[in-house]
């Protein structure tokens, strides 16, 4: 990783000192100070009163034991965690993540990244995340359940409306969040719809959420391609992943006229040469809980599906990462370059090492990091916040142009901040800068908290 400027160095150094073996939160952490540099250069008083290091450090960090049993009648343990980063904007907000590789350190990366994120969509919402090294693949439904109950019962009394409002992410769709938020319920013997977000149509979810942070995705590469005059229409495009962000990216891509070829799960990839095939992915990921491997199985013709390669060695015009952090790597990014890449958006959070970053930049092509181009999923989730306040529900399309109002002012704020500190084209500054100046002005305001 580069350099970071001299003021800024102790900041990283105790980060590192303080928070040791988290190597994710290391990354993520030197990456906003290093596009700090150029702030404190031009305004010191963000420097003073430890503001940085406050921003460093989380509010606060819970971790708890989750006893559940399984279907065999056996108990199990896992751990849950909540990082409450930062509630200088509003109520802590972000997602729960359940994946095996769920540590104090990825959440705390998942949580920091959450602050500036959720700063760029200039809703009044804080930064946190939470989850749970709870794997549910081959779960039963029950046992999802119960898991669920399991968790929300010890982290029910850090939430709340105006506290702390969760949502999903990697393992946790409209479901899982059902669940938490029925044993909330019946926990606080309170209908607080506005606690939890991503919920259920039925029960004061918001029309366009699911599809919120891949449509946002794209509604944000088109707003960049049109900076150099291009757009969607006709790109060969590659979208890694097959969750809730890469499906609904696959989809916008094709109403911009894009064709999408290849997705991935972590066992492997699928080629369509005809494009994906949208109904079937839904089909077998949405409705049966299935592996990608499935799609072959069922679509015979046109269709290949490899085992273990990367995703990034398809020639493409545009790659989009939806999957998960450091999956695009520097060995990646060449590849991608040399096969003729023009255009890189990150669905999914620090899908790209600081390296393959490096190579995107200095190669020429554009890149919108997770930050700005992943940040729909929560502005909608702000949007079903005010539909629960106000008791209201909006029509779909009300609800999508104001996400697709909202990344093209991330868009727009990103791009304008990289001009005024001299990095046109940067958006890796842009969202920084941007980020961090709106959380860092509420701060100064509320004074040594
Ligand atoms: N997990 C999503 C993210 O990374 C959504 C968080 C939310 O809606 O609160 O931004």
């Amino acid at each position: 990783m580069s350099k970071i400027d001299e003021k800024l160095q102790p900041v990283l150094d105790e980060v590192l000192r303080r928070n040791a073996g988290e190597a994710e939160f290391h990354q993520a952490v030197h990456e906003v100070l290093e596009s700090l540099g150029r702030v404190v250069a031009k305004h010191p008083d963000y420097a003073s009163d430890a503001l940085i290091e406050r921003i460093c450090e989380p509010e606060r960090q819970i971790i708890f034991r989750v006893p559940w049993v399984d279907d065999t009648g056996q108990v199990q343990i896992n751990r849950g965690f909540r990082v409450q980063f930062n509630s200088a904007l509003g109520p802590y907000k972000g997602g729960i993540r359940f994946h095996p590789s769920v540590n104090l350190g990825i959440v705390k990366f998942l949580g920091f990244e959450q602050i500036f994120k959720n700063a760029l969509t200039g809703m009044p919402i804080g930064g946190g995340k939470g989850g749970s090294d709870f794997n549910p693949r081959g779960r039963s439904d029950g046992e999802i359940m119960r898991f669920c109950q399991a968790f929300m019962t010890e982290l029910h009394r850090h939430l709340g409306e105006y506290t702390d409002v969760p949502a999903g992410d990697i393992g946790v769709g409209g479901r899982e969040i059902g669940y938490m938020f029925g044993q909330y319920k019946r926990l606080n013997n309170r209908y607080e719809a506005g606690v939890l977000t991503g919920k259920g149509l039925a029960y004061g979810g918001s029309r366009a959420r699911t599809e919120a942070t891949g449509f946002g995705l794209v509604y944000f590469v088109q707003q960049m391609l049109g900076t150099k005059g291009t757009s969607l229409d006709g790109k060969r495009v590659v979208v890694s992943g097959s969750g809730n962000v890469a499906i609904y990216a696959i989809e916008k891509v094709r109403q911009f006229g894009g064709v999408v070829m290849a997705c991935s799960d972590s066992n492997g990839y699928i080629l369509d040469e005809n494009g994906i095939d949208l109904d079937l992915l839904k089909e077998i990921k949405e409705v049966r809980r299935e592996r990608l491997s499935e799609y072959v199985r069922i679509k015979k013709s046109g269709a290949h599906y490899i085992e273990d390669g990367s995703i990034w060695d398809v020639p493409c015009d545009i790659a989009l990462p939806c999957a998960t952090q450091n999956e695009l790597t520097a060995k990646d990014a060449a590849t991608l370059i040399k096969n003729g890449v023009m255009a890189v958006g990150e669905g999914a959070n620090m899908p790209s090492t600081p390296e393959a970053v490096a190579l995107f930049q200095n190669g020429g092509v554009m890149f919108a990091p997770g930050k700005a181009a992943n940040a729909g999923g929560v502005a909608t989730s702000a949007l079903e916040m005010q539909q629960n306040a106000s008791r209201d529900s909006w029509s779909f399309e009300q609800t999508e142009e104001r996400l697709a109002q909202i990344m093209r002012n991330i868009h727009d704020n990103c791009a304008a901040t990289a001009e005024e500190y001299s990095a046109p084209g940067n958006y890796v500054l842009g969202a920084n800068i941007a980020g961090f100046v709106r959380v860092a002005e509420a701060m100064r305001a509320l004074g040594v908290i």
